[in-house]
């Protein structure tokens, strides 16, 4: 996994060329860095001939630096009328430069003046891991990798056509040019990739050669009369490239996973049937006044907050994009406070921070009197502050989501989906007539706690969990400017209404109960003890009852659906049997609004056979099969003692 602690790189200059004092070597060539980028990388690759007409071509970095050789990539695909449908673009970067920096850096090149705005203007915050960033209307994909590269290689999902290495000189940083490093390249290969770098340096060629790649000396860039050109032929067989799938999708379940799915699916030019049993989207869980987003933190950054935060940039990244578009939805990035329980968890949040190294901008610690100037709770031990938080109106982003998807989208609604028969390539979708609703080859279950009435995804161990949420009139309490959560949870004035959640019953009452108001008071006063609201208020108060869809691990199924009927033949996950064509986005648990745009983006990269946006040992933690195949080792583990 990419490592914790991200140190960003410090801005020097050496005769007016970017420098490193840490590695001690210039960024580029002294003879130019923009056309170093055009000479070596771009025509080292035979691009931009290579990529035309083709519907996706991937590239992969190593050094992403200044970002000079993306910029000088992106603008020769904007030049190009034979340009390839779909970019990637998949760099690794252990030291990246903050925006300002780069700001300083990219005034060296007015010619990519508009490309590196652009990049610029979503450049994410300096913390560690897989960001995903969609350029030119997601036509250039960039996924910026923050670590080392010898923990960041093996995470990347991807079938490079051509590699950039750029890691400075091997003299200076041996460990971007070391043979365990360059001899994994094969893995991320596609059929016919090439490689260019302008290091000839003898172990690199070996290393190279050994990996697979035929090298070959031509005509170097400037002072440096050679440089190499590879291109990937082993002796080993090669995969065939990826049938194309036929873009063709149900999708059950108008919530905000249903709807992000149908907007990342229809991004990718597909047709969706988006199948509903209400009336209009967002009536279940995401039919509450507000939902909270924000990321999550834990000492170890553990498996779930490498998850979240990702999911959590990602999200902010995409609704950028959607607010950019003129799709508006309701919702403000307010911050959010999560504050500390007791000085005990005070303790332990700020040692947290301290240990992450996160910027500011991602998130910081609130001291009491920074809570008690922004909130009026003079009680408090002080919290994490993330700054880009905020709630959001899920009803509103579903809508956004849905309108985005223009002619793709064909609408259901009104129609319960109560069996999935497999004919043909096809799935067709019954109701409980058994009257067909539609049919594609490809379904994704997106029907949060709904999910229990299909036969396919009975067998997941997901738990609705009531959540109560309780309505104050604003004249009740002075509302917060920001969200505040704790146990609970307090947003700002929404629809004339400060919303205050939430209850955490494992029933399924759906009425509204003066005891969850009562809970949901309780916590109010420990978030904002000035509150004052009179008890009376619980038996009087309005409110909303949603279910969560939780797994037991409280992390998010996404992905192809286990064959519940079919024995499994092994210990890994490949080894469960799947359903063909048939996928889940479920068990957002109290999370929706973060795991869905990210879900879905996760799930349609992986249906195109596209890079992942994601480490690669993350993606077992939310594969829908990890239940089945937990039983079934402990299933054999008892029948062998
Ligand atoms: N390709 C870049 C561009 O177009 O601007 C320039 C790359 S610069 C020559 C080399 C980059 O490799 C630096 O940004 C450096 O921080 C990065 N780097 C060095 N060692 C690394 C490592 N072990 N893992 C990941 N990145 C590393």
């Amino acid at each position: 996994m990419p490592g914790r602690r991200l140190v960003p790189a410090t801005l020097s200059f050496a005769d007016g060329i970017p420098y490193s004092e840490s590695f001690g070597d210039v960024y580029h060539s002294a003879d130019g860095g923009l056309a170093q980028a055009r000479h070596v990388y771009i025509g080292g690759n035979r691009l931009p001939q290579r990529w035309a007409h083709r519907p996706r071509f991937v590239i992969l970095e190593t050094g992403f630096g200044l970002g000079l050789n993306f910029l000088a990539t992106w603008h020769a695909w904007r030049a190009d009328p034979s340009r390839p449908e779909q970019l990637h673009y998949i760099a690794i970067e252990k030291h990246p430069f903050s925006a300002a920096d780069l700001h300083t850096i990219h005034g060296l090149w007015p010619e990519l003046a508009e490309v590196a705005h652009a990049l610029r203007a979503c450049w994410p915050p300096l913390v560690p891991g897989f960001h995903r960033l969609l350029l030119d209307e997601g036509r250039v994909v960039l996924t910026l990798v923050f670590g080392d590269i010898a923990d960041c290689l093996p995470e990347i999902h991807a079938a490079a056509d051509a590699f950039y290495l750029d890691g400075f000189a091997p003299s200076k940083n041996p460990d971007m040019w070391a043979p365990a490093i360059l001899t994994r390249l094969n893995r991320l290969a596609a059929p016919d990739a090439t490689l260019a770098t302008y290091s000839i340096a003898s172990a690199v060629r070996a290393a190279l050669t050994q990996a697979g790649f035929v090298c070959e000396r031509v005509p170097g860039f400037g002072r440096k009369p050679e440089m190499l050109a590879a291109r990937f032929a082993p002796r080993w067989p090669q995969p065939a490239r990826a049938e194309p799938v036929s873009r063709r999708a149900l999708v059950i379940g108008a919530g905000i996973a249903g709807s992000a799915a149908c907007e990342r699916l229809a991004a990718r030019g597909w047709q969706v049937t988006l199948i509903e049993r209400h009336a209009a989207p967002a009536q279940e869980a995401s039919g509450n006044l507000a939902g909270i987003v924000m990321p999550l933190l834990s000492r170890d950054d553990n498996l779930a907050s490498r998850l979240a935060r990702a999911a959590y940039l990602f999200t902010l990244h995409l609704w950028g994009r959607l607010g950019g578009a003129g799709r508006a939805f309701d919702g403000a990035a307010c911050g959010v406070l999560q504050l500390a329980a007791d000085a005990r968890q005070a303790l332990l949040q700020q040692a947290t921070l301290a240990d992450s190294g996160f910027p500011e901008d991602y998130a910081r610690w609130a001291d009491p009197s920074w809570v008690a100037g922004h909130t009026g709770n003079v009680a408090s031990h002080g919290g994490w502050f993330f700054p880009h938080g905020g709630w959001v109106t899920p009803a509103s982003l579903c809508d956004a989501l849905l309108a985005a998807c223009d002619t793709r989208l064909n609408t259901r609604f009104g129609q319960t989906v109560t069996s999935l028969q497999r004919i043909g390539y096809d799935w067709v979708a019954c109701n409980e007539s058994g009257a067909a609703i539609a049919q594609a080859p490809v379904v994704v279950i997106a029907s949060g706690a709904g999910a229990s009435l299909l036969p396919q995804t009975q067998a997941l161990p997901l738990q609705a969990i009531r959540g109560q949420v309780t309505h104050l009139p604003p004249a009740t309490m002075t509302a917060p400017s920001i969200v505040i959560c704790g146990e609970g949870y307090v947003t700002p004035v929404v629809q004339g209404i400060c919303p205050v959640g939430a209850s955490y019953d494992f029933d399924v009452d759906k009425s509204l109960r003066a005891s969850s108001h009562a809970e949901n008071l309780q916590r109010l006063t420990q978030l904002l003890p000035q509150a004052h609201i009179p008890d009376e208020h619980a038996v009087q108060a309005a409110g909303r009852v949603g279910f969560r869809s939780v797994a037991p691990d409280r992390l998010p199924l996404i992905g192809a659906l286990p064959d519940p009927s079919a024995a499994i033949a092994g210990t890994r996950l490949r080894d469960v049997p799947r359903l063909p064509g048939l996928y889940g986005l479920l068990g957002y648990a109290s999370r929706g609004l973060i795991w869905a745009p990210f879900a879905a983006e996760l799930l349609v990269a992986s249906l195109e056979g596209e890079p992942l946006p994601i480490e690669q040992s993350l993606l077992d933690a939310v594969d829908p099969a990890r239940f089945a195949l937990k039983a079934y080792r402990r299933d054999s583990k008892e029948l062998n003692t």
